[in-house]
């Protein structure tokens, strides 16, 4: 019989509590036990009562709760191999000889690492006393199955991460409020939104929200005196009748130099070159909350049903997966590819090499 451990980690994202109910509902279904690890890796370093097995009734009404039931953390021993050793220890302990993580980029970064550390750990745990060689021999192959859980949709070889769209529809309702204020007043708003190094959230919501201006981390503006093209653009708009002005900033935006571009900066720029009413609004945590959109149900729900499925399949020749989704369809890549190429468009951005960050962050 199959023990399942399922753990949600890193930022909160919506969603994240359809992929919890669907994988105990599927693995249950399946004949498995599934076990909730509460507060993420801590959950996980922390064991105990941290860890409990989920039954069908306990996940009832998780599907339009915003945020995560089991809860989530920043967890820094998990960084550590001493914390990976007593996480390893922990799953033993409790039987569980399969472990699904829901988390961004980092949580998976953390899977990863602990994948490919299983045997070593295993051995030190041995060498140090704390499990018998016969305790450790059906642990062998620990399979860990990595889903998306991110509102930033940073992860590289998945077009879509739950809970992104939520998130974009929240960024949407926010600036649509805005925007008749603005109107009204005919002031300027400079608007920043989350993403971390990712633009996505900006970008998306510049289209759907038709802004004129949006500074992501992907795409810096080309001139080095960017302030003046901004000016002239958003002049030439309100020349053109624009009663408002609308301009989005990522989090993470930068300029050509990689020097972050501030909200702030953007505002003093607009008032007094352009002498427009400008106000700053940082979205802030109202972006991650809040029930899941309709397609952040289903994305984490099907993803979930995979993710059980991949727990079924995996052999010790197949490394462990990421649950992903290109082009509509449900897709499985080497965990440690995706983990892999997501640190490349970190790496490229850092180069100044936006144009393979751009490739890299969507290969297909
Ligand atoms: P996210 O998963 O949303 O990107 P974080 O980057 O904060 O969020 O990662 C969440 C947790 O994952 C961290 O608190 C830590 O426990 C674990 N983690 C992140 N990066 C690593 C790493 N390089 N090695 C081991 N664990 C990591």
């Amino acid at each position: 019989r199959k023990k399942i451990g399922v753990l949600t980690s890193g930022g909160d994202s919506p969603g994240m509590n359809a992929s919890v109910r669907a994988i105990v509902r599927v693995g249950i279904a399946r004949g498995c036990d599934v076990y909730g690890i509460y507060e993420g890796y801590r959950g996980l370093v922390e064991g105990k009562e941290k860890i409990k097995k989920l039954k069908w009734d306990d996940v009832r009404g998780f599907i339009h709760i915003g945020g995560t039931v089991i809860g989530t953390a920043r967890c820094m021993e998990f960084k550590e191999r001493p914390g990976r050793l007593q996480a390893a220890e922990n799953l033993i302990k409790n039987g569980i000889d399969a472990l699904i993580v829901c988390g961004g980029d980092g949580s998976l970064t953390g899977a990863d690492l602990f994948r490919s550390e299983w045997s070593g750990l295993l051995a030190e745990l041995v060498s140090l006393g704390r499990c018998s060689a016969e305790e450790i021999e059906p642990y062998r192959a620990l399979t860990i199955v990595g889903l998306v859980g991110s509102i930033d949709n940073d992860m590289s070889s998945t077009d879509i991460t739950i809970g992104a769209v939520t998130s974009l529809h929240r960024i949407c309702e926010s600036v649509d409020s805005i925007s008749s204020t603005a109107m009204s007043h005919q002031r300027a708003f400079v608007i920043e939104v989350m993403g971390r190094h990712c633009g996505w959230l900006a970008l998306m919501a510049g289209i759907s929200c038709g802004a004129d201006l949006v500074f992501i981390p992907e795409r810096p503006p080309v001139e080095e005196d960017w302030e003046t093209s901004m000016c002239d653009l958003l002049q030439s708009h309100r020349l053109l009748g624009k009663r408002k002005t609308i301009v989005i900033v990522a989090e993470g935006a930068i300029d050509q130099h990689l020097k972050p571009i501030k909200p702030d900066y953007i505002k003093d720029v607009l008032s007094s070159r352009l002498g427009l009413d400008t106000r700053v609004t940082t979205l802030g945590h109202v972006q991650r909350g809040g029930a899941p959109a309709a397609f952040d149900r289903y994305l984490s729900t099907i993803q979930g049903v995979e993710a059980v499925e991949a727990v079924f399949r995996s052999t010790p020749e197949l490394p462990s997966p990421m649950i992903g989704m290109c082009q509509n369809q449900v897709t499985w890549q080497p965990l440690v590819k995706a983990v892999e190429m997501t640190h490349a468009v970190a790496k490229a951005i850092k180069e100044k090499d936006f144009k393979r960050a751009m490739e890299l962050r969507d290969p297909e």
